[in-house]
């Protein structure tokens, strides 16, 4: 049967309607069931080695569009209901976001799903089926909210497998029901499929905001991503999540394993593991529990988890490693405590500096140290971040095992960011050089041989010109703004951080509006966008998300500012919301504290669709500085090495943030958080406290590099006024982006790692 009468059969039986009679919403649970039949009807792909990739997030985004692509009946589907009158897009907006991610590291998780499908290799995703995901985010008041958003429609893409393992948590046991989400691989005929556990009765959600009993466990597991964790239960509750999800997963590889013929001692020939950041760390132990109790000794059930395993780390910030008491685990999962101990005696062995211990004289279980005693490998996401883990954060454990340190720079689905999301910029490209950089992304280098082609050049600037257009549109019905798309579109979108230093766009855009009413008019009309959502405990990013919302603002009555510059936040950024902005954006910010960032995919993401990168030397900004050269970025800043030293009290020099406030010309940006005119608008308890911490804290160091900043983003306001030669950069960018595909990164993870053979 083809695909028309298919979705005839299907909107038949379902609605009694022909699809021509079908509302949107119909067409798009048609579609829907139509999609999620095929992908399920794909065999998975064979191979003696099959890999698990366990992550406590994957932020898979809307899957219709990215399915019918992968299955190859996109164009199909387009031209199907255009002959209807239909289209395609508008049915696609049906669909809720899955938001089961955070931000980078779940967008990373879900990536690589795409392309480890695509590449045709056995690889499924191991996580949790929250039922809220994310907060919903809104703006009251010029603050934050949050709301519960309950993606799970009665129309879904979850799969019943009829699979079910018993967790024994401590005093009790919970079920874990298990749900497949199919992953179809573009340009083969396979599915693999990411695995979502979910206790038996899930709660109803919250009757107001995102607060919830903490302590039901029973019920209330997979309700939110990461519950607040700025309480001891919030913690906890953590901990039960991470058990549940590692104890499952652990118990289904083990049933593989037997289905596919192999007994438990031969787990590692024929099982790879990969632990994306510490969130299911807790899999070591438990393996182990599982292959003891399946008569392997601990020796072997240590050899065998040690040469499964594999850990990335994520990030370098000290207050993102988890360690957890282990009075937490004794009393979540009491029979890893035994196991953990022996692990924590035989790494004693291996090294008897206390630094390297996973038990430490607090009570407190180093997660990361059993991932890096007992797995494989250790990986950093970008050269810079990899070196930083060698050099400084991890260096007693890489003098302990050189050899499992690499680095594996993150990459992105130039399906989803590129062919998917820009299919203006994706034409142009094809008439350049052909459809096959696809499949190998590195042709599209390709394009530098039209850098003097004018018509090109042209056509290029013609595609991001109607990108900014249609995005001003999206804007203007959703949330009512009206933009200029013909100025220039100064992106920074990414989760709300203090060290991503939005505050220091911030300041900027105070310096501008300072000079606009002192009469000193920039080039050409900014338009600076801001898409973040900020933590629901973390008090700071709040106070930050607040001073852009009153810049926003104060600049939106100001009739003698606005024609020039503007400022917006987009509500409740999300993986929708970033595919409609990154094909618009002019200026990629990636101005993070030079160390802080490990990677960061944003950056090549924008940098594919044309945006020429604003950033500091940096995660994969680095990367991205070597392959444009400096002629296609906009590097500033402290680099990483003279920030590790300001961070280091042996050092004696000590970062003070007053020393570069008192001058002039920052003093009057940063006290411009208590001008009557923001205080005419904002919480003044909230600007002042965001204008103490930036005087006396800075803990990430704006003020350190926020003079030359301001100067380079008014060199490249400049330059952008200079058409062709922004149009050579932009295609540059296009040209070397790639390298970031992720189907590049999954190859050297196969090869150097997993070797799924
Ligand atoms: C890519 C992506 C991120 C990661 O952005 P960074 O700039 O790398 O931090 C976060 N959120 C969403 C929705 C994304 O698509």
């Amino acid at each position: 049967m083809d695909i028309k009468e298919n979705l005839t059969q299907l909107t038949n039986e379902q609605f009694g309607l022909a699809p021509d009679q079908c509302s949107d919403r119909q067409l798009y649970e048609a579609l829907l069931k139509l999609t999620c039949r095929m992908a399920a009807e794909r065999p998975a792909p064979a191979g003696e080695r099959k890999l698990y990739y366990f992550s406590a997030e994957f932020l898979i985004g809307k899957l219709l569009d990215n399915n019918l692509l992968a299955l190859g009946i996109r164009d199909q589907v387009r031209e199907l209901l255009s002959g209807m009158g239909r289209d395609l897009n508008a049915v696609e907006e049906q669909e809720p976001e899955p938001s089961l991610g955070n931000g980078g590291l779940g967008r990373l998780a879900a990536c690589f799903l795409d392309s480890i499908a695509a590449l045709g290799l056995p690889g499924d995703g191991v996580g949790l089926n929250y039922h809220y995901g994310l907060f919903h985010q809104k703006f009251v008041g010029n603050k934050q909210t949050e709301t519960p958003d309950p993606w799970l429609e009665q129309e879904n893409w979850l799969i019943s497998t009829g699979k079910s393992f018993t967790v024994p948590f401590g005093g009790f046991d919970l079920t874990a029901k298990l749900w497949d989400v199919a992953v179809p691989g573009a340009y083969n005929n396979y599915a693999n499929r990411l695995h979502l556990f979910d206790v038996e009765e899930p709660a109803a959600p919250p009757e107001s905001g995102i607060n919830f009993d903490k302590t039901d466990v029973v019920h209330h597991l997979t309700s939110f991503l990461y519950p607040d964790d700025g309480d001891d239960q919030g913690r906890l509750l953590r901990v039960y999540q991470q058990y549940f999800m590692v104890s499952a997963g652990a118990q289904l590889i083990l049933q593989e394993l037997e289905e596919r013929g192999y007994g438990p001692g031969e787990l590692a020939d024929h099982v790879a593991i990969q632990i994306n950041d510490t969130h299911p760390s807790m899999v070591i132990p438990e393996m182990i529990r599982l292959l003891t109790a399946r008569g392997l000794s601990m020796d072997d059930a240590i050899s065998q988890i040690s040469r499964a395993c594999a850990y990335t780390n994520h990030t370098i910030l000290a207050e993102a490693l988890e360690k957890w008491p282990v009075y937490f685990i004794e009393r979540v999962a009491p029979q890893l405590v035994p196991i953990i101990r022996e692990l924590d005696r035989r790494a004693r062995e291996v090294s008897s500096d206390p630094t390297v211990a996973i038990l430490d004289n607090n009570g407190l279980v180093h997660m990361a140290h059993m991932d890096i005693h007992y797995g494989c490998s250790v990986n950093g996401v970008a050269a810079l971040h990899t070196e930083i883990l060698k050099k400084a954060e991890l260096k007693a454990f890489y003098d302990l095992y050189p050899d499992k340190f690499n680095n594996k720079t993150n990459g992105v689905t130039l399906r989803r960011w590129m062919e998917a999301c820009n299919p203006d910029l994706t034409a142009l490209i094809d008439q350049c050089i052909g459809p096959d950089w696809r499949q190998n992304p590195d042709q599209l280098v390709g394009l530098l041989a039209f850098i003097d082609d004018e018509h090109v050049l042209n056509r290029l600037l013609a595609v991001k010109q109607s990108a900014k257009e249609r995005f001003c549109r999206e804007l203007r019905d959703v949330q009512g703004v009206e933009l200029d798309p013909n100025s220039l579109f100064d992106v920074q979108i990414k989760r709300l951080h203090e060290y991503k230093r939005q505050q220091m766009n911030a300041l900027y855009v105070i310096a501008k509006y300072l000079e606009i009413r002192a009469g000193r008019l920039p080039e050409k009309p900014i338009t600076v966008i801001f898409g973040a959502k900020a933590a629901p405990a973390y008090v700071m990013a709040k106070h930050i998300i607040h001073l852009i919302l009153c810049l926003q603002k104060l600049i939106e009555n100001d009739p003698a500012v606005r024609p020039w510059l503007r400022v917006v936040m987009i509500e409740n950024y999300n993986v929708t919301w970033a595919e409609q902005l990154i094909p618009a954006a002019d200026i990629s910010e990636q101005i993070s504290l030079a160390s802080k960032e490990a990677s960061g995919t944003g950056n090549m993401k924008l940098m594919a669709n044309g945006a020429v990168t604003l950033g500091t030397m940096d995660g994969a900004n680095v990367e991205i500085a070597e392959l444009v050269g400096p002629d296609n970025i906009y590097t500033f800043g402290a680099h990483s090495d003279r920030v590790i030293h300001l961070y280091d009290d042996k050092g004696g020099e000590r970062y003070r943030p007053v020393d570069y406030y008192h001058t002039p010309k920052v003093e009057p940006l940063v006290d411009f958080l208590l001008s009557p005119e923001l205080l005419g608008i904002g919480d003044p308890y909230s600007l002042a406290a965001l204008w103490r911490d930036m005087k006396g804290k800075d803990w990430f160091m704006a003020l350190l590099d926020v003079e030359e900043y301001i100067a380079v983003k008014d060199l490249a306001v400049r330059q952008y006024g200079d058409r062709k030669s922004w149009a050579r950069k932009m295609l540059t960018n296009i040209a070397k982006a790639g390298y970031f595909s992720s189907d590049r990164t999954i190859k050297q993870y196969n090869e150097d790692i997993w070797h799924l053979g």
